[in-house]
């Protein structure tokens, strides 16, 4: 049985930086929970870190991927540097998702560990822009498929794909 990543948060763990969740309620999602299909998983939390917590967001125009080379780095808007608790959180997302065989992860949009599809602008002004956070980023480098919440149905596709191209 395919397995999926899944940020903690999606799955109604109070474990975001505001001290909540960001619960999605979804029929497919209940039907994987009960299938035994989920693993969940919070890097930040799994970091160290506690929660709530500063929000933090990737520096100004740098991309996750100059994070992880050590050419940028995450900060909460006092301008403290996370970078080092960050990029724990996704090596041990990475070790997780290999342990358990994941090869598809459904994550929380906007976070700088998370985010699949986008990211927030790193001056804390609300403005977010295409981008990935630092788990999806490296998730997709171990090859791991990667979806937003609002790409469920495509997520639901691919696994069954997948589950038919194995049986
Ligand atoms: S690190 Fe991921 S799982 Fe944890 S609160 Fe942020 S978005 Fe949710």
């Amino acid at each position: 049985m395919e397995k999926i990543f899944v940020s903690a948060c999606l799955m109604g763990a109070r474990v975001r930086y505001d001290g909540g969740a960001k619960t999605l309620e979804n029929q497919l999602l209940a039907t994987w929970r009960a299938e035994g299909r989920l693993v969940t998983h919070c890097p930040e939390m799994a970091a160290g870190l506690s929660s709530p917590r500063p929000a933090a967001e990737i520096a100004p125009g740098a991309t996750a991927e100059a994070v992880l080379a050590g050419r940028a780095g995450v900060y909460d808007k006092d301008g403290l540097d996370w970078t080092g608790e960050f990029t724990l959180g996704a090596q041990l997302a990475v070790e997780l998702a290999q342990q358990q065989n994941c090869r598809f992860a459904l994550l929380t949009d906007g976070s700088p560990s998370c985010g699949p599809t986008y990211v927030h602008s790193g001056n804390f002004d609300g403005q977010r822009h295409s981008g990935e956070g630092l788990v999806a980023h490296r998730l997709r480098a171990i090859g791991v498929a990667v979806y937003a919440p609002d790409q469920l149905r495509e997520l639901a596709r691919a696994l069954e794909e997948a589950e038919n191209t194995a049986s």
